[in-house]
């Protein structure tokens, strides 16, 4: 089987008065069919960067500078504008934190579905477009009279909601959710990550599920990527993220202890100690020596390349796969 979704050696950079900066550095992830894969890091940590180069959306400066990214096959960059405008909602979509940077505010929510269709759709008739948007309405819960409301009338778990149904409006066979539940209050939150379960259970769509929550992640998805400081520390099967052992790089130990705190914008991880780096001053050798209890001074001149481990990928000097992952204390 063809996996979905194929980033190969991809790298970004994006312009800044400093020179060059490297937001996303020779990440490699293959997402087969009707799987979720999750991809957690720290704000800052590259991960919309990656998200946003994907789907081609790389704004600010920021352009792939190394690396292949191919959907279904094929290669994302290579695409004309027509062939990427049709790609980009028939063949992946995107869920953002934010609905609000997604819905029209001065059209009702069954006109921007309705459009969806006929965008894309050109013999679609607009009565068939509207039954469409009813199905999607009922595909997400969302009664059907909403559909005349405006954006601004429905609370945010029904806007993300519908944003959702949007997304999936053309049968997409990769969906990238970026914080998708992020902004919205507990309990919509797990409502909505109920759904997009049931969803994918349904209609076997692949996601890219990128999150600061680990454990969310954990449950969610069937294998996780942890990025710091642009780059993939660490590659490995969810199922043992919920076991706190010390078989994981030092950073998913570190968070897997740590406490997520929203703030107004984004996502602070509370429990390891100092910050995620700059990525202008990045420091030597492997970015998180400075916040990383096992930190040999090797660690700071040299800067680890993921090795294999039974199918798990890990940058770390320190873990030896010879020992099946245990770190040793040597100081
Ligand atoms: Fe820590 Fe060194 Fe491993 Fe980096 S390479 S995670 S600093 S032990
Ligand atoms: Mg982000």
């Amino acid at each position: 089987e063809q996996p979905v979704l194929v980033l190969r050696d991809v790298s970004i950079a994006y312009d800044s008065p400093a020179g060059p900066v490297q937001a996303v550095s020779h990440v490699n992830l293959e997402l087969m069919p009707n799987t979720i894969v999750g991809l957690i890091g720290e704000s800052g940590s590259g991960k919309s960067t990656l998200a946003t180069g994907i789907m081609r959306l790389l704004r600010g400066g920021a352009h792939l500078t190394h690396g292949e990214i191919l959907i279904k096959g094929q290669n994302v960059y290579d695409m004309d504008a027509k062939t990427l405008r049709k790609f980009r909602w028939e063949a992946m979509s995107m869920v953002f934190q934010s609905a609000m940077t997604v819905l029209n505010p001065v059209m009702t929510v069954e006109q921007q579905m309705v459009d969806v269709f006929l965008a894309h759709r050109p013999g679609m008739s607009k009565a068939e477009a509207l039954q469409k948007s009813y199905a999607l309405l009922d595909l997400v819960r969302i009664a059907r009279k909403h559909g005349k409301s405006y954006p601004h009338e429905l609370s945010g778990g029904m806007k993300q909601r519908i944003v959702i149904a949007i997304a999936l409006a053309l049968d997409p066979a990769l969906v990238i959710m970026d914080e998708p539940t992020t902004a919205l209050d507990v309990v919509v939150q797990r409502s909505i990550l109920e759904q997009i379960q049931d969803l994918q259970q349904e209609r076997h769509f692949a996601v890219l599920f990128i999150s600061h929550d680990f454990s969310l992640v954990a449950e969610l998805a069937s294998r996780v990527a942890i990025m710091y400081a642009g780059r993939f520390v660490e590659v490995t099967e969810s199922g043992g993220l919920t076991v706190s052992d010390q078989d994981h790089h030092p950073y998913t130990q570190g968070l897997m202890r740590a406490i997520p705190r929203l703030t107004h914008e984004d996502v602070v991880i509370e429990g390891i100690p100092g910050h995620p780096p700059d990525l202008v001053t990045l420091p030597t050798g492997c970015a998180y020596h400075p916040r990383c209890p096992y930190a040999v001074p090797l660690c700071t001149v040299e800067r680890p390349e993921p090795r294999d481990w039974q199918g798990r990928l890990i940058a770390c000097h320190r873990f030896d796969p010879q020992k099946a992952g245990e770190f040793s204390h040597v100081s």
